[in-house]
């Protein structure tokens, strides 16, 4: 166990230092079997103690309020990532995770709203409804912020936490992704099926499209694309990988049939 002490005294200086750096994962369209987005995904470095997870980290930096400046370090260092993909002609959304408690931190937006104001590379939000049941006032208003500034909104790790149908019609999100707690066991439980085909079928009444997260095995993605999912992510598509092999990823997949590829890769 890591202490948090120490930790947090750390993290302070982490983005200073460089010491923070993204991995991208897509999420790849079930039909088109093509990438249709990806999902930056933080990681820190630490000098001494090695690659630390962001489930190990990104609380503390909620706690000492370091979440800011990380989170607009993140936007920031997708924004020149995705130059990188652009010049490759591979011009798709990325994702950034944005913790809840910046959902309410009027700073954040502007900062967050001039940054992406200054570029025409497409960007997503991925947000938990549990950040947006904590104070939903100003949660929706600016996710409309977001929304209105060419933001694509995501609804991340659904039916993992707390959820409020009443909020879930009111948020300008395209997307709803099934938490992977649903998706790992899938095809070995008998309860999780029809708790996803149930989440598919809400998120397209309400005219979202659905993302499951979690997907490792091709008889996960088989069963899903039969209950009409319409992306998948996970790692029978592609672990997290930093952005030169997330551009190689990208040069060779160009338009081939990524889901029977990432099928015959598994089983090898
Ligand atoms: P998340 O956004 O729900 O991301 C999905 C997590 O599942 C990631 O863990 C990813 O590496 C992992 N994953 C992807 N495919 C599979 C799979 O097939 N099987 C399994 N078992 N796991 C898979 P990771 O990278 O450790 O991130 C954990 C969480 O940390 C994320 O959950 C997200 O909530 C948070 N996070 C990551 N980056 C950021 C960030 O920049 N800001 C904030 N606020 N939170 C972040
Ligand atoms: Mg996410
Ligand atoms: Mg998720
Ligand atoms: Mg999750």
């Amino acid at each position: 166990m890591v202490d948090a002490m120490v930790l947090k005294r750390d993290l302070s200086g982490a983005v200073d230092r460089g010491e923070l750096f993204l991995q991208y994962q897509p999420k790849v369209n079930v039909r088109r079997q093509q990438v249709a987005s990806a999902e930056a995904l933080l990681r820190w470095r630490h000098p001494t103690r090695g690659l630390i997870l962001p489930n190990d980290f990104i609380p503390l930096a909620e706690a000492t309020r370091d979440i800011d400046r990380m989170t607009l370090w993140t936007i920031e260092q997708v924004i020149a990532d995705q130059q990188l993909l652009r010049a490759d002609g591979r011009d798709i959304t990325v994702f950034i995770n944005i913790s809840g408690q910046l959902l309410s931190n009027a700073k954040f937006v502007k900062r967050a709203c001039e940054i992406v104001s200054a570029t025409d590379v497409p960007l997503g939000f991925e947000i938990t409804e549990t950040s947006v049941i904590r104070d939903p006032v100003s949660a929706i208003a600016n996710l409309n912020i977001f929304a209105d500034h060419g933001i694509a909104i995501a609804i991340d790790d659904y039916g993992a936490g707390l959820s409020s149908l009443a909020y879930l019609k009111q948020l300008p999100a395209r997307e709803l992704k099934i938490d992977k707690m649903f998706v790992l066991q899938l095809t070995s439980s008998n309860r999780d099926p029809l708790i996803v085909r149930s989440t598919i079928d809400l998120a397209h009444a309400l005219e979202m499209e659905v993302t499951a997260e979690g997907v490792e095995t091709p008889a996960a993605l088989a069963l899903l694309s039969v209950m009409g999912c319409d992306m998948i992510q996970g790692y029978l598509i592609s672990r997290p990988v930093e952005i030169e092999a997330f551009r190689q990823y990208m040069r060779d997949h160009k338009d081939a049939a990524l889901v029977d590829s990432a099928r015959a890769t598994f089983r090898a």
